[in-house]
């Protein structure tokens, strides 16, 4: 083993992508297209990105395919889907087969976590330094760890008391965990929330979900897939794969050219049933073009949905909690789940809803979870449905430097800077993808990341072509991008 990490340098790269989620193994593919020397260094032992390490109890997409998907014809002409919304291990053997099609293995490396990584004004090179004592040079330094690789695990006193299991949904043990006759608690209800809580409550003995935040969910509609209704489409999907480009959300639809209050009540009940009919985001982000822009129009989506969700669920009580009259926040500004048997499944006698803004998990114990109205929710496995240190923290999880030793840590510690969500001053050559202000966890991921990944290309083509050796943005230009980023969110 070498002692020190510049005894280990054994390679000089012109690009490091770190990530082989859809990302890395974009950018890896056109990188080399273009004839740049690329390594690409994952933590987990294959590519999948967040769909490796997703493999809870129902995991799926929330996004169709073909939609959701890399465009690269090598790849979308040679495989197919069995569900219209697939799970997390179909997925996973997706990723596969983008390997095999584009043979990115002999350019990649596994089970090895970036821990560090340096940039050297004198030679405008980084340094990246992997847990494993491995370091690698390169001028093009690409993080695209993914907007969830950082997990958020609430600190609830006398957690280590407590004699159940504890899993992470994003950590789920890939053998899989017994809960068949067990009593399960989730907390959280997220996407990931909704989908463990559909699928465990029919095996588990009592499932209780513990909500923080109502999920203003959405009726998923799945399709199983043959492979001759996808031969009859594939010719369409270049096609579609570019409509995704030209779309708001990178979907393959836009909001209609019509505001809330153009229709009447009976004209806008039937028109939003058209939409909950159709499923998937149509609701979010196919429908009136008002929606996000103006409160009242907002507030009569909400309406309609708790409609909806409510008529739904048999319990008075559990109504209230998971649909409530008055709307927790706007509709549509947190990206809603998309669900399949998840309101039946809540009429279950076995599942319980705690709202935990009502009564607070106040600790654990070694029996379970103890709420602020001092009741004890006996459990057996505790799953953590809580989600990420989002967006940023996959990349603040590094210890990124640049040429004068300041982090990226530091100079996002009080807020985040950068210019076109893709790049930060003072840290130059480094590129992020999916990440801090760009529409990452507001769009469809795989759109996001190809107009990135060739915005990237085509910037290290252009450089190269000049023998330019550093790239970076100036502090005015990222202060106007992040006002206009902030002035769309408000
Ligand atoms: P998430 O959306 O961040 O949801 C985390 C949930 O945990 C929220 O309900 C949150 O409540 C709750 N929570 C966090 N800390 C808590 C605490 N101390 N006490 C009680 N509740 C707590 O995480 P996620 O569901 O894992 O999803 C992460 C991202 O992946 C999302 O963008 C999601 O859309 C995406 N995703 C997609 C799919 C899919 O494609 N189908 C599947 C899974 C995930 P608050 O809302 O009150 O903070």
């Amino acid at each position: 083993m070498p002692s020190t990490i510049e005894e280990t340098l054994d390679r000089e790269l012109d690009v490091v992508v770190v990530g082989g989620g859809f990302s890395g193994c974009y950018l890896l593919h056109k990188l080399r297209q273009q004839g740049f020397k690329v390594l690409l260094i994952e933590s987990a032992s294959g590519f999948g990105g967040v769909w490796r390490w997703n493999c809870y109890p129902g995991a799926r997409v929330d996004t169709h395919v073909p939609l959701y998907e890399l465009s690269i014809p090598e790849v979308t002409q040679t495989w197919n889907w069995t569900e219209k919304f697939p799970k997390s291990a179909e997925l996973v053997r997706y990723f596969e087969h983008v390997d095999k099609v584009l043979d990115l293995k002999n350019d990649s490396v596994f089970n090895t976590k970036v821990v560090k990584a340096t940039f050297n004004d004198d030679d405008s090179l980084w340094t990246i330094a992997t847990d494993n004592g491995t370091a690698y040079k390169a001028t093009w330094f690409i993080p695209s760890v993914g907007f969830a690789a950082k997990r958020l695990y609430p600190d609830f006193p006398g957690l280590d008391d407590f004699k159940g299991v504890v899993h992470h949904s994003s950590f789920w043990p890939t053998e899989g965990v017994t809960y068949s006759g067990k009593r399960v608690g989730v907390i959280g209800t997220g996407s990931t929330g909704i989908q463990l809580v559909q699928e465990m409550s029919k095996d588990a003995k009592a499932l209780t979900l513990f909500q923080r935040t109502p999920n203003l969910a959405l009726p998923l509609h799945n399709v199983k897939l043959t492979p001759e209704m996808q031969a009859e489409n594939k010719p369409r999907y270049p096609a579609i794969h570019k409509l995704r480009l030209e779309s708001k959300g990178g979907y393959d639809f836009n909001a209609d050219d019509i505001d809330t209050f153009d229709h009447t009540p009976e004209e806008r009940e039937a028109y939003l049933e058209a939409k909950w009919k159709e499923g998937g985001f149509l609701l979010w982000v196919g429908q009136y073009r008002d929606v996000l822009t103006n409160l009242k129009a907002n507030r009569e989506t909400y309406d309609f949905w708790a409609r909806k969700v409510r008529a739904m669920i048999s319990d008075p009580q559990k109504r209230d909690v998971l649909a409530p009259l008055e709307p927790h926040h706007p509709f549509g500004t947190k990206r809603p789940a998309l669900f399949m048997n998840f309101y039946e499944a809540v009429n279950q006698d076995n599942v319980h809803i705690v709202d935990v803004n009502k009564f607070p998990i106040q600790k654990a114990v070694g029996s379970g979870l103890v709420t602020a109205d001092g009741k004890t929710h006996e459990l057996d496995i505790l799953v953590m449905a809580t989600g990420f240190d989002a967006i940023t923290g996959g990349l603040k999880a590094i210890d990124i430097r640049n040429g004068t030793g300041e982090s990226l840590n530091g100079k996002w510690a009080n807020g985040t800077w950068t210019n076109l969500g893709l790049m930060t001053a003072g840290f130059p050559n480094m590129f992020f993808t999916y990440g801090p202000h760009g529409p990452t966890a507001f769009s469809n991921g795989p759109t996001c990341i190809e107009i990135q990944g060739d915005w990237i290309v085509e910037a290290l083509v252009y450089h190269r072509s000049r023998a330019n050796k550093r790239m970076e943005p100036t502090p005015t230009a990222e202060i106007k991008f992040r006002n206009l980023v902030n002035d769309r969110t408000n």
